[in-house]
């Protein structure tokens, strides 16, 4: 069998014509999984027993004669963040690294109701804060392109997996850029959703009004296939709208004459490495030579989305992170102290890492009384123009199209001991999530070093359907 070529239809044909068994199936990625995570470190847990007790109710049922659901049997990977009862769930954290917990996440029970074979748990940074999986407390993921870069972050592990060809799709979140970074960053294709599009419950908060998760997969078309899975209203968390979820697979067939195309100039100027630059620019002229019309159009408050993210994340963190007291949840410390604060002072000292250390301090101070109304107030106020700004634009264009991030993907160690630096590798994926709006990352080019570059194609709200079918045109020409 040869994983390489597999997608998840051709996969599903494979399982019903009988060309393979899903217990070979299973085999064949678990082995992949095994060696490349020696390489790479990709997961923090790999559920071969799950994935092989799963794999063979699905061949019984395909003995049986029954029907199989197009993702039934097909290997995924699951980001260390989200719940999965009765398997270790870390958040990358050393404060939950022997979490294991009693229930599904909304988006992990919806994969399994659909058959999942879940092939592991993958790396991200620690409470998914960081952009290249340094931050996780079980080591850094590797890219598979040169494994002497990071895969990005904090979803560095879940997009890995599928660029080494570990499973088929994997899941992640994007709370400032979390998906498509570290898809750019391994050149697979990655989908942030509008928010509230997709359930976040039973997966730990990171910043509550910027959260998101969503799909990685070999190709557009696949990704379509998981939002058909995992889109939707829940029950669970009352940010989910009840707005209509499209069949995403049907919205990927429609041609693009007359779309309007904007270029924000802000994300195409002189902090843009210049590879990254040219190949977002030719493919953005393939999708013009199939009848979309293109502008250069202004945003000029992009400039102001980083500074408004990091005092909105860290604020929200901050209160988030607030439950790990080691009581009700999170490491007990090695030396409890005389007093309670002493024991939240051990526990939180030796559970947290640096980074979340630091942002925990960023967040406090500006929700602190005096503070308050300098940074977190204000942060809101601006968040509101940059939203305004968004709405604007959409009047006069259908999608924006820019490069994911400013440069292709870094050493590892190279921006470790410079948060700042790691910073700016956000400037623009944050201003999505500031809006609460969907964009997707579409590989678009190889840097003459070999790494991956992609591009982001981003909508007004719910717009997934029209990104993904851009997306599928452009991966086809
Ligand atoms: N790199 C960003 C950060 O460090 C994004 C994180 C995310 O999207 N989870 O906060």
């Amino acid at each position: 069998m040869d994983i390489k070529n597999l997608s998840i239809e051709s996969a599903h044909k494979g399982l019903l014509e009988k060309r393979f068994s899903c217990i070979e199936l299973t085999d064949a990625f678990l082995n992949k999984a095994g060696k490349e995570n020696e390489r790479l470190n990709i997961y923090v847990t790999i559920t071969g027993e799950e994935a092989k007790e799963q794999a063979k109710i699905v061949d019984n049922k395909i003995a049986r004669g029954e029907r199989i659901d197009l993702l039934e049997g097909i290997p995924c990977g699951i980001k260390d963040l989200m719940n999965t009862k009765g398997v270790l769930s870390t958040s990358g954290s050393k404060m939950l690294s022997n979490f294991v917990p009693p229930y599904d996440a909304t988006v992990v029970k919806k994969l399994k109701n659909s058959g999942m074979v879940m092939i592991g748990k993958t790396n991200l940074d620690e409470f998914a804060c960081g952009g290249s999986t340094e931050h996780s407390y079980f080591g850094p993921t590797r890219n598979p392109h040169n494994p002497d870069y990071t895969a990005g972050g904090s979803s560095g592990g879940s997009a890995a997996a599928v660029a080494s060809d570990t499973c088929l799709y994997s899941l992640g979140t994007d709370t400032g850029g979390s998906i498509r970074q570290p898809a750019s960053f391994c050149g697979v294709p990655g989908l942030k959703v509008t928010y509230g599009r997709i359930s976040r419950s039973g997966v730990t908060a990171m910043a509550s009004s910027l959260d998101t998760i969503g799909p990685f997969a070999k190709s557009v078309r696949d990704i379509a296939i998981v939002m058909n899975y995992i889109a939707g209203k829940d029950v669970n968390d009352s940010t989910t709208p009840n707005v209509v979820v499209p069949n995403y697979l049907q919205e990927i067939n429609q041609n693009i004459k007359g779309l309007k195309i904007g270029m924000p100039k802000e994300y195409f100027n002189n902090g843009i490495d210049k590879e990254v630059k040219k190949s977002v620019e030719v493919a953005i002229k393939v999708l013009e030579s199939q009848g979309a019309f293109v502008e250069q159009v202004s945003l000029p408050m992009t400039k102001y989305a980083i500074a408004v993210y990091y005092i909105v994340m860290p604020a929200e963190l901050s209160a988030n992170l607030a439950r790990y007291d080691s009581i009700r949840f999170g490491l007990k410390p090695e030396d409890n102290g005389e007093s309670l604060e002493d024991y939240y002072f051990n526990s939180r000292g030796e559970g947290f890492g640096e980074e979340i250390k630091r942002r925990i301090m960023i967040g406090n101070y500006v929700l602190s009384a005096g503070y308050y109304g300098a940074y977190y107030k204000k942060a809101q106020r601006v968040r509101t123009k940059i939203i305004e700004e968004f709405n604007e634009i959409f009047q006069k264009v259908d999608v924006l199209i820019a490069p994911t991030v400013p440069g292709p993907a870094f050493k590892l160690g190279e921006k470790l001991d410079d948060p700042l630096q790691m910073y700016l590798v956000d400037a623009l994926t944050v201003p999505m999530n500031i809006a609460g709006l969907p964009a997707l990352n579409v590989p678009c080019g190889i840097t003459s070093k070999g790494l991956p570059v992609g591009m982001q194609i981003i909508g007004p709200q719910f717009s997934e359907g029209k990104l993904l079918n851009i997306g599928n045109i452009y991966e086809n020409l």
